[in-house]
């Protein structure tokens, strides 16, 4: 393997911390260069400030002796003593820089009685140097000379100040020891004429002490060459300037000389030296300051050595970190990849080699990884994935396309057979529809006839008997009808929920009249047992929940042979109210007998079309629908049919729905249909019967005729509309499907006419479509009955439409007070009194307590309270007082006979 990861990011962090720290460096030394650069011109600058104020001293010394002596002159004092002490006053208030000086005339041109004369004090040295003689205190550190001895008329110090004609610097000499220089200049009168030299010394050890210091952080020279290149001064060896040393003598400054000359101040930098100079105008002199470059580099190496041990030191302990972390990531990735590429090639070499193992992969795998980092094994087994995962991509998507259009070729199959059974199920519909229809039509006749022979006074019991069986025989074939098209149209989910508002206690009473005729028939004990808080009223659809109940009481009476028949209904909670939503009430209905009991074999198809208990005695009277039909029922209203029972003991069919609570019904009166009618009171009404079934006509007219109505027939839509706009009747009754003109399109036309608009059409057929039945009301009909015609009903709705007051048998309708009474058990007349007394004066809730009162005293008074307590909450005072007054009638009737 190649370096791993971590090494290659760690040299490469190093190398990058190494740059940029150099740059670092880099930058420091330029600043660093810079300042000391600064600090070396700066100092030279002061130093050479110095020696300028030395020398300007020393110049306005030499302004001073010549204005002195001038003086002297002009005033003609000529004693040799007055100007030797008028010299050493002034040497007394000396530079310190001088060590002697002194003033020589020009021949005879300041004393008058001698050629020359030069006198001349100096500093005393004590060594065997010293020229002339001490002077006595307290000038004892002084020497005197006189010059004169030196004969200075013919030395060059004094002949070429003459010649010059004004003062200069003479060059670095040795004199008795002592290497000098000297400022000289002549002294004139006032005549301008040369009457003397002025010579000063200094020594230049003085110069050396007063430049005796570093130049920067404690290193560099300074030196003080003259004009002419020889060395003045130069602290660092004092003996080459003793020597007389110059310029030459010092290997880089010998290069750098001419450049010097050119300005009057710079910075050089020759041989690893920086060279600053600058020139002493009155002079003409240059000092000179030399620094090593090693002075700059040195805290710059210093910085960059430390900075970068510190820095890689930090640097490795975080990268060592860092890449200790990496490997512990990476290396579990490499190690697997590592396995998923072995395991991969074993799999084509397999493949490959029919399915032997070469043990050598494992090595292949290996040796083929050498010298590769972690990287490269990742991209290795990356790429080799994603070989991968595009032939399984490529083969998942064939795979996909492949089951795409199976699943399209099913689809399309599922589709075509749904369309089948659809059509299938349209054409069993359309088949019990139409056989539904042609059965009903004769049946119109048959059960039409017997209602109306059933009525008949002069028929022999027997044939009564007979009457009856056709009745029976006929219902039960319509029963039969009807079960069978709810379960078609239940199974094509064509039945729909009608949910309305209803009174709750009569729909209880209207299904348990019915089962108690029933029961009574076959001496068993009925009874309807309702507890909790029901509503009075609620919403839910009206026919098929009494559908539901009538068929499960019916089965529980049909089974039963001796004890009883109990409809419990149980008001198991109302959910809380909220202000302005409806109540829910959830209602147990449970329907319980003591009859022959169904086998648990059995229970488990009960429910089951078309199934029947084999052998027993009732088969015969059932068609197998009824429980089918109730349990689908029930479903559709969202509660579940569930049964209980065992054989010989008998058995509990039960179920819960939860119904909205009304408060808009109507509360129903119980005015049963009277059967004993023979008439109706005012004058004869005219009828228009439209049928194309001559039977159907001859069912209707045989029963209306006789009640006193005038009837004429047509055979269809357009004969119809033309018998009705010619004599006007007061009700038409219409079929709907006849020849020519269908009963919809009479209907329409009839009412486009002004005198046919208001009146009532009655729409009898046996289409069993809701959407016929709902289309002849949209057409203008006033009311639809089905086929078979009930002729309750139909005298119900003509008593309606027509505002009929019926003329009954008188012996049956007197009795009916007393009938209603029987079926309830009745307080007592006093607490009946005291009901009508509290209702009278609309005490509606001293009545309800009154009730619960009574109904605590004794159970058997349930019904009553309930039938008053429904009335009481639907305010319904007149009501109350109506019933009340008939049961007290009862009550004394009673008591009376
Ligand atoms: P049917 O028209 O035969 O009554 P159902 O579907 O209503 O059809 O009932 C199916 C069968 O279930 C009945 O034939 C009868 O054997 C059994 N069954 C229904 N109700 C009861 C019951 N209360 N007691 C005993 N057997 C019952």
């Amino acid at each position: 393997m190649r370096k791993s990861i971590g090494t290659q990011l760690f040299t490469y962090i190093l190398i990058g911390t190494l740059i940029s720290l150099l740059s670092i460096s880099g930058f420091f030394y330029k600043v660093l260069e810079q300042r000391a650069q600064g600090a070396i011109e700066s100092t030279l600058h002061t130093q050479v400030a110095m020696v300028e104020n030395k020398i300007q001293k020393v110049e306005q010394q030499l302004q001073d002796i010549s204005a002195i002596t001038r003086s002297l002159k002009q005033n003609e004092v000529d004693g040799a003593e007055v100007y030797k002490d008028a010299i050493l006053s002034l040497f007394e208030q000396r530079s310190s820089i001088i060590t002697a000086f002194g003033i020589g005339q020009t021949k005879r041109a300041i004393l008058s009685d001698r050629d020359w004369f030069w006198p001349y004090f100096r500093i005393n040295h004590h060594d065997n140097r010293d020229l002339g003689s001490p002077l006595p205190a307290p000038h004892t550190d002084l020497r005197y000379w006189d010059v004169t001895e030196d004969h200075y008329e013919e030395k060059s110090y004094y002949l070429d100040v003459l010649q010059k004609g004004h003062s200069y610097w003479i060059e670095p000499y040795i004199w008795h020891g002592f290497t000098m220089t000297t400022f000289t200049g002549p002294v004139r009168d006032l005549a301008d004429h040369i009457i003397g030299i002025v010579g000063m010394d200094i020594s230049l050890d003085a110069f050396e002490a007063q430049i005796d210091r570093p130049v920067v952080s404690g290193q560099g020279n300074l030196a003080i060459l003259s004009r002419a290149g020889n060395l003045l001064a130069y602290p660092a060896d004092p003996e080459k300037s003793k020597a007389l040393a110059s310029y030459q003598d010092f290997p880089g400054l010998a290069e750098l000389w001419p450049q010097m000359q050119q300005q009057s101040n710079g910075l050089l930098l020759k041989d690893k030296t920086f060279w600053a100079y600058r020139k002493i105008p009155e002079t003409g002199w240059i000092m000179i300051a030399a620094v090593p470059q090693a002075v700059v580099i040195l805290p710059v190496i210093r910085i960059t050595i430390i900075g970068l041990l510190g820095a890689s030191l930090i640097l490795a302990s975080i990268s060592a970190t860092f890449i200790y972390r990496l490997n512990q990531r990476l290396n579990p990735i490499v190690e697997r990849c590592k396995a998923m590429m072995g395991a991969d090639s074993d799999r084509l070499q397999r493949l490959q080699k029919g399915k032997t193992e070469n043990p050598a992969a494992e090595q292949t795998i290996e040796a083929k990884l050498e010298g590769l980092d972690e990287i490269d094994v990742l991209d290795i087994s990356f790429s080799q994935m994603s070989q991968q995962l595009q032939g399984s991509m490529e083969s998942l998507e064939a795979r996909v396309k492949e089951r795409t259009a199976d699943l399209q070729k099913a689809k399309n199959e599922a589709e075509e057979a749904k369309n089948l059974a659809n059509s299938a199920n349209e054409a069993k519909s359309e088949f019990l529809a139409n056989m539904s229809h042609e059965l009903r039509t004769p049946l119109n006749g048959i059960l039409g006839y017997t209602q109306i022979l059933q009525r008949s006074t002069s028929m022999t019991p027997k044939e009564k008997d007979g009457i009856d069986i056709i009745n029976r025989s006929g219902n039960h074939l319509l029963t039969l009808i009807n079960d069978i098209l709810d379960l078609a149209k239940i199974e094509s989910r064509k039945m729909d929920l009608t949910a309305t508002a209803f009174d709750f206690n009569g729909f209880l009473r209207g299904v348990s009249e019915i089962c108690r005729v029933k029961a009574q028939q076959k001496d068993l004990h009925f009874e309807v047992i309702k507890t909790g808080d029901l509503p009075s009223g609620v919403i839910a659809d009206e026919k098929r929940l009494r559908q539901v109940l009538i068929n499960l009481l019916s089965n529980a009476i049909k089974f039963t042979d001796e004890g009883k028949v109990c409809l419990n209904i149980n008001a198991l909670r109302l959910e809380p109210k909220i202000p302005g939503e409806t109540a829910l009430c959830r209602i147990e209905f449970r329907i319980e007998d003591s009859g022959i009991g169904i086998s648990s074999s059995y229970l488990e198809r009960i429910f089951q079309p078309f199934e029947q208990v084999q052998n027993t005695k009732a088969q015969s009277e059932g068609t197998g629908l009824g429980l089918a039909i109730s349990n689908k029922m029930v479903t559709m209203m969202g509660g579940e049919l569930a049964v209980e029972s065992e054989l010989g003991q008998g058995s509990v069919f039960s179920f819960e729905l939860s119904l909205p609570e009304s408060l808009t019904h109507h509360v129903q009166n119980d005015e049963a249909f009277q059967s004993d009618i023979t008439g109706f009171q005012g004058p004869a009404k005219q009828l228009l019967i439209v049928d194309d079934r001559w039977e159907n006509r001859a069912v209707l007219k045989s029963f209306l005729q006789p009640l006193g109505f005038e009837v004429t027939e047509a055979e269809d839509g357009e004969a119809g509309l033309s018998t009705a706009l010619e004599e006007q009747p007061d009700l038409i009754i219409t079929d709907i499907s006849m020849p020519r003109m269908d009963g919809l399109t009479m209907i329409q036309q009839l009412r486009r006419h002004p005198k046919m608009k208001t009146t009532p059409i009655v729409v009898s057929s046996a289409s069993v479509f809701a959407t016929d039945q709902q289309q002849s009301i949209d057409a203008g009909g006033s009311l639809f009955l089905p086929k078979p015609i009930q002729l309750a009903e139909l005298l119900k709705a003509m008593a309606e439409l027509l505002t009929l007051t019926w003329v009954q048998n008188s012996s049956h309708s007197s009795s009916k007070p007393k009938k209603a009474a029987e079926a309830l058990t009745l307080p007592h007349p006093e607490r009946l009194k005291t009901l009508l007394k509290l209702s009278r004066s609309g005490l509606i809730n001293n009545l309800t307590v009154e009730l619960d009162r009574i109904e605590a005293e004794d159970e058997k008074l349930g019904e009553f309270t309930q039938q008053m307590r429904t009335l009481a909450k639907g305010f319904q005072l007149k009501q109350i007082q109506q019933k009340l007054e008939e049961y007290i009638e009862a009550e004394s009737a009673v008591s009376s006979s």
